[in-house]
C-alpha cells in the first residue's frame, strides 16, 4: 500500500482531513487520506442532498483558507452567482462542492502529493494505519481528523427508532401524518425538522431534551462584536459569568458572543480542570444554543411549525424508549415533576449528538490504553499540546500523532466550525512542515 517514510497519513477525508492535505500539498508535504466513506471533502455536515439545511455561519466567514477570507465567496460568486450574499448562508451542499472543488484543485497543480484511499481504519501501530480490510499505511506522523463519533444507539430495538439520523435513507419510512417524537433539541433536530416538512411529512412532532433548549437564530445583519472588557477576560469565573450576564441582558447578546468568539480558546486554555468541569456541567447547554446560531430563514421555518401546534419543545429527562405496536411509546420524566409522561409515536429519531468515550472507541482506546495517549482530565478527548500532537501519559508530546478538528475539542475547545479548524490546519501544516 502507499507507505512512503515521508508522507502524513491522515484519517478522516471531511472537511478537516481534506482541508489539511490541500494546504499540506501546497507547502510540499505528500499525504495520504484515508476515509470510510470515500466523499472526499463532505464529512458529515456537507453530504447532505438537501438545499434547505443551511449553513450556520455566513458565507464570508466560511473560506476553508486561513489566508484567503474571500476564497469561498468567490467560489460562489463563480459557481452560484444567485448564492453569493457574502452574509447569507448558502446551503451546505454547496459548500461540501466547494470544498472538493479545492482539493481537486490543488490535486492537479502538485500532482501526486495526495493519495485517496477509500477504507476504514481499525488501529494504529506506531507510524502505521491498519484498515479493516488488511491494508496498511505508514507514513513519518499521523493525523486523527475523523470528526464526531457516531451517535449513541437509543435504548430500545424498533425499526421504528432511527439511532442515526444521517443514515442514507433513514427519514424514507416517515410520512403523511406520522407523529414523530425527536429526543434532543439542538441543530440536529432542527435540521430533521426543516427537512421532513419540505419531504411532504405533515404530522406533529414531539421534541425533548433536558432543557428544552433550542438553538437561538443569527440576526438578519452580521453584528459588530463588543470588544472583550477586562471584566470578562480575567479574574474568577463567576465574575466573568456576571458580567457577561450583565451585558446580554442589555440586549446585545449576540455582540457579545462575537466578541468573545476570539478568545473562548484561550480562557477554556486558562481555566483549570475544576472550572472547566463546572463550564461543562453547567453552563455548556446554554452556551451552545447561543454560540452555533442557525440561519433566520431556518428558525422562520421551526417558529411556523411552533406557531402551527405542529412542534412541541419540552424539557425533561428519558425514563424509558419501548416499541408499541406499529410505533414506540417515550417515556419520560418533565423537569421538576416527579410523575412521568409518554407520547406515543410513529417514529423516534435520536438526535442526542455524538458519543463521547474516546476511551471506548476502536482508534483511541489501545492509544490511551498503552499509554500513547491520554485522555484530559474530563473526558472529553485525547490531551494534546498548542499544535494538536498527542501527549503521552507521562505528558510527553509525540511528534508522529496529531488530532484536528471535533475530537480535539477537550484541549481547544472552539475547534467545531471552520473558521476555527482551518486556524488549526495551517498551524498543523507549519508543525509538519518544518
Ligand atoms: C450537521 C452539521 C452541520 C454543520 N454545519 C456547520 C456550518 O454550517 N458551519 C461550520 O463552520 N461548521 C458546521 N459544522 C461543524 C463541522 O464539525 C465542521 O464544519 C466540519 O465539517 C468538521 O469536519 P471533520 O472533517 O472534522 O469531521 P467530519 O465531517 O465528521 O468528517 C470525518 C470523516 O472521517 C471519516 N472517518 C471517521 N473515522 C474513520 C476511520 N476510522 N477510518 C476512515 N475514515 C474515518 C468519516 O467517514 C468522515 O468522512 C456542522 C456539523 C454538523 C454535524
Amino acid at each position: 500500500m502507499t507507505s512512503s517514510s515521508d508522507q502524513i497519513v491522515i484519517i478522516g477525508g471531511g472537511f478537516s482531513g481534506a482541508m489539511a492535505a490541500a494546504r499540506l500539498a501546497e507547502r510540499g508535504v505528500t499525504s495520504t487520506l484515508i476515509d470510510a466513506g470515500g466523499d472526499f471533502g463532505l464529512g458529515v455536515a456537507y453530504s447532505t442532498p438537501f438545499d434547505g439545511h443551511l449553513l450556520n455561519v455566513r458565507s464570508n466567514r466560511m473560506s476553508a483558507v486561513e489566508d484567503r477570507p474571500g476564497d469561498f465567496v468567490d467560489w460562489l460568486g463563480l459557481n452560484h452567482p444567485d448564492r453569493a450574499d457574502p452574509e447569507g448562508f448558502a446551503p451546505r451542499r454547496l459548500y461540501g462542492l466547494y470544498v472538493q472543488d479545492r482539493l481537486r484543485a490543488v490535486e492537479a497543480s502538485h500532482p501526486g502529493r495526495v493519495t485517496r484511499v477509500q477504507g476504514c481504519a481499525g488501529v494504529i501501530e506506531g507510524k502505521t494505519v491498519l484498515l479493516d480490510d488488511g491494508r496498511r499505511v505508514s507514513g513519518r506522523a499521523i493525523v486523527l481528523a475523523t470528526g464526531n463519533p457516531a451517535p449513541r444507539t437509543a435504548s430500545a430495538d424498533s425499526r421504528r427508532i432511527i439511532a442515526d439520523p444521517w443514515a442514507p435513507s433513514a427519514l424514507d419510512g416517515i410520512r403523511g401524518d406520522d407523529r414523530v417524537a425527536i429526543i434532543g433539541t439542538g441543530l440536529t433536530m432542527v435540521d430533521m425538522a426543516v427537512w421532513l416538512k419540505a419531504r411532504g411529512w405533515r404530522g406533529p412532532l414531539f421534541a425533548l431534551s433536558r432543557r428544552g433548549l433550542g438553538p437561538r437564530a443569527h440576526h438578519d445583519h452580521p453584528e459588530a462584536p463588543l470588544p472583550v472588557l477586562p471584566e470578562l477576560a480575567d479574574g474568577p469565573a463567576s465574575a466573568r459569568l456576571s458580567a457577561a450576564r450583565r451585558l446580554a441582558k442589555q440586549g446585545q447578546w449576540r455582540a457579545l458572543m462575537e466578541g468573545l468568539r476570539p478568545v473562548t480558546g484561550d480562557l477554556w486554555r486558562a481555566a483549570d480542570a475544576a472550572t472547566r468541569a463546572r463550564w461543562v456541567r453547567h453552563l455548556r447547554p446554554f452556551w451552545d444554543v447561543h454560540r452555533h446560531r442557525i440561519a433566520p430563514a431556518i428558525a422562520a421555518e421551526i417558529q411556523a411549525l411552533a406557531d402551527a401546534g405542529r412542534l412541541t419543545v419540552t424539557a425533561g429527562r428519558v425514563v424509558s424508549v419501548a416499541p408499541a405496536g406499529d410505533g414506540v411509546t417515550l417515556t419520560f420524566r418533565p423537569k421538576g415533576a416527579t410523575v412521568t409522561e409518554s407520547v406515543a409515536a410513529d417514529w423516534l429519531i435520536d438526535c442526542t449528538g455524538p458519543g463521547h468515550d474516546p476511551a471506548r472507541d476502536p482508534l483511541t482506546g489501545p492509544l490511551i490504553s498503552t499509554g500513547r495517549a491520554r485522555l484530559d482530565p474530563l473526558r472529553l478527548g485525547l490531551d494534546l499540546d498548542d499544535s494538536g500532537r498527542v501527549l503521552t501519559a507521562d505528558g510527553t508530546p509525540d511528534p508522529t500523532l496529531m488530532v484536528l478538528g471535533p475530537p480535539a475539542r477537550a484541549t481547544f475547545w472552539e475547534t467545531v466550525a471552520v473558521p476555527d479548524i482551518r486556524k488549526r490546519i495551517e498551524v498543523l501544516a507549519g508543525t509538519l512542515a518544518e
